[in-house]
């Protein structure tokens, strides 16, 4: 599983992280989001997706 955000359409809405808090953080610097390491786990694959469907920029990859 690799999930991923696209720093260019990423917007720092902070939708993912409000979403899917064991995926998803947001960086101090800019707002914008990453990929907590636990996040890549299997067993976050629901939180993963549910994180990348509340993005309104569509700037979040699950594969
Ligand atoms: S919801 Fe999308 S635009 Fe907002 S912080 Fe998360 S990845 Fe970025």
């Amino acid at each position: 599983m690799n999930v991923s955000v696209d720093a260019n359409q990423c917007q720092g809405h902070g939708l993912c992280q409000m979403t899917s808090p064991q995926v998803f953080a947001l960086r101090d610097e800019d707002g914008h989001a990453y990929v907590l390491p636990e996040g890549q786990e299997p067993n976050h694959l629901g939180e993963a997706r549910a994180g990348a469907d509340s993005c309104p920029e569509r700037a979040i990859s699950v594969e």
